[in-house]
């Protein structure tokens, strides 16, 4: 039988890159899919609610933290191989240690992953992207636990994939594996692809405590120049600033709380819809709170999250 390694009343601000967030009631870092398996079937024989995290950096955390068990699949759950052009990793490794991983041994193709900070689990579920490519264009297949018990391989077609969004979170999958293809690619073209889009970034993002572009783009504009042109770049809410620097960004000055930041992301909400009648839909994911104005969560003409 598989031993439950739970820890009680963890704080999960240092877990998430906007440094945010009170304590979840239960908290685990498994290293197996047996120990996975064995939480989840914990948490439904105790009637606790769980959530999954990776490295949250698209996540914000209530103030109040989660009455549950969060599970964290991160760096202990980051074992990956490579063989015939195909990455396969645990649903907990980096983003960027999967593309040096991939570069080391000649391979490449999927170099856009740097830049998003987070893990293939939550790449995967997010489908995450960048320069034009987003993680449905990469992944062959994912391995999920599904709330029945069983454990499935789907290939990238049954994911439901769209603009940031897949059909893992409304089954109820959690990802345990990602399997990657890849283009052969030198080491060096790797590195210096990574140093020319890491130069991109610093020159149009924020270096600071962030969650990444607050809302997704709406069809006919970007979401940060709808922000920006309404005169919110710079805009305040305690610790919360709308970043001066790229205004779909929402930074931490430092010892921000969730609610200011989710006071801010609907005050920013409020504006753009008394300007152009649509809601910004936000692509930050809410643990223990609802992310944002009432409306947007129900704006029939945004994508479902
Ligand atoms: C500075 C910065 C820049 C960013 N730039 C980009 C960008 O260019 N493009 C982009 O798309 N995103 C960007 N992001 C957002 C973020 O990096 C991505 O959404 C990333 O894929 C999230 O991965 P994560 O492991 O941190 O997931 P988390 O934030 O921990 O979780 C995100 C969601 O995935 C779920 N999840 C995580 N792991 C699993 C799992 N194993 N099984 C089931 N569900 C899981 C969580 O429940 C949650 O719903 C940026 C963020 C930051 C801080």
């Amino acid at each position: 039988m598989t031993t439950l390694d739970l820890r009680e009343n963890v704080q999960l601000a240092p877990f998430t890159s906007w440094r945010v967030g009170g304590p979840a009631r239960y908290f685990a870092e498994p290293r197996s899919i047996d120990e996975v398996k064995a939480l989840l079937q914990w948490a439904r024989s105790e009637n606790v609610p769980f959530f999954v995290i990776g490295r949250g950096s698209n996540l914000l955390i209530s103030d109040e933290g989660f009455a549950g068990l969060v599970i964290r699949l991160a760096d202990k759950f980051g074992a990956v191989s490579l063989e015939n052009g195909r990455l396969t990793a645990q649903a907990g490794c980096s983003t960027m240690t999967a593309v040096k991983a991939a570069a080391q041994a000649g391979w490449g193709g999927v170099e856009f992953l740097s830049t998003i900070p987070g893990t293939l689990g939550g790449t995967v579920v997010m489908n995450a992207g960048a320069h034009q490519s987003s993680m449905a264009d990469i992944l062959e297949s994912a391995t999920s636990l599904m709330p029945d018990g069983s454990v499935i391989t789907e290939g990238v077609a049954d994911l439901g994939y769209r603009y940031r969004h897949s059909n893992l979170r409304e089954r109820g999958a959690v990802v345990l594996e990602a399997v990657i293809r890849l283009e052969p690619r030198s080491p060096e073209a790797v590195q210096q692809e990574i140093l020319m889009l890491s130069k991109w970034r610093r020159e149009r993002q924020p270096q600071a405590l962030s969650a990444g572009s607050v809302f997704t783009n709406p069809s006919m504009a970007s979401a940060g120049k709808l922000i920006e042109d309404a005169g919110l770049k710079g805009e305040t809410l305690g610790r919360a600033q709308v970043s001066t620097v790229h205004a779909n960004f929402i930074v931490n000055l430092g010892g921000a709380q969730a609610a200011e930041i989710n006071a801010l992301i609907t005050r920013v909400q409020e504006r753009i819809h008394a300007r152009h009648g649509l809601w910004l839909h936000p692509e930050v994911r809410g643990v223990g709170l609802e992310v944002g104005h009432a409306e947007a969560r129900h704006d029939p003409t945004q994508p479902s999250a």
